[in-house]
């Protein structure tokens, strides 16, 4: 079966990761437009940097969930399954998921300042940009107004897909929030998990709730079980 999963920060809110709107509009303390607009690096690209090298050592502290070990257990399991990911965070990499789509960048890398170049974050601490010999560099992160990464690959598994699968997404960024409007009308199946009804719940035909760590793992034994796919 031709899956799409898209997941969001209530994925790894049960490894310790806040969420986005947890907490009116702050994102660990700090206001969003200042965190995560590129008006708000330009106006302070240290408070910017900074910001994201808390992130990653909170995310380089943490360990993924059942949940997550769950979609790479669905991924491994013969089924022709699309992982998108809202998260900046590596966690489905570390619970083994074989692919993993970051429609809004990765802590793991940073773009030079000057000539747009990615690099591993790893890679330019305390060096200049290989190619242009930029100093500075801002996180590989897609923030509001920009385009996010992968849109014609999801796109086109979406048209395709027979399942559309939503896990710990508010429903509110898009465009990942039209992702289920698409697939409904596409007749694809789609199901969210969520611990309460998200912004997009009219268009998932079942809805899933409670923590995704908790119902998710039950939902893909059975899945797996009743679909008799082998690895
Ligand atoms: P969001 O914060 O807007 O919404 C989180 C959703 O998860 C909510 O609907 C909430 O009810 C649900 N939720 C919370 N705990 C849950 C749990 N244990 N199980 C299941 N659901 C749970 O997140 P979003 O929709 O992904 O959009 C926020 C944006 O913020 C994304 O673009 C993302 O890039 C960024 N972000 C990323 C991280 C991360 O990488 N871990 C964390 C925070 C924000």
């Amino acid at each position: 079966m031709k899956i799409v999963i898209l997941t969001g920060a209530g994925i790894s809110a049960e490894s310790g990761i806040s969420t986005f709107r947890d907490t009116d509009g702050l994102w660990n303390n700090h206001n969003v437009q200042d965190v995560a607009t590129l008006e708000g690096y330009h106006r302070n690209p240290d408070i910017v940097r900074g910001f994201y090298s808390d992130l990653r050592t909170k995310v380089s502290n943490a360990s993924p969930n059942a949940a997550h070990y769950a979609v790479a257990k669905l991924q491994k399991s013969g089924h022709d399954v699309t992982l998108v990911t809202q998260n900046i965070d590596d966690l489905h990499e570390e619970a083994g998921s074989p692919s993993v789509l970051h429609m809004h960048g990765s802590l793991d890398k940073v773009r030079c300042d000057l000539c747009n170049e990615k690099h591993l974050y790893l890679e330019t601490l305390n060096r200049a940009c290989p190619f242009c010999g930029g100093q500075t560099f801002r996180p590989d992160v897609v923030w509001f107004g920009e385009q996010p990464y992968h849109l014609t690959e999801i796109d086109s598994d979406i048209r395709k897909c027979n399942m559309f699968i939503s896990i710990g997404t508010s429903g509110n960024v898009y465009p990942a929030a039209g992702f289920a409007k698409l697939a409904v009308k596409k007749m694809g199946y789609t199901i969210e998990f969520n611990t309460s009804l998200s912004e997009n719940s009219r268009y998932f035909k079942e809805r899933i709730l409670g923590k995704a760590g908790e119902t998710f793992p039950v939902w893909v034994d059975k899945f797996i079980e009743t679909t008799k796919c082998s690895n």
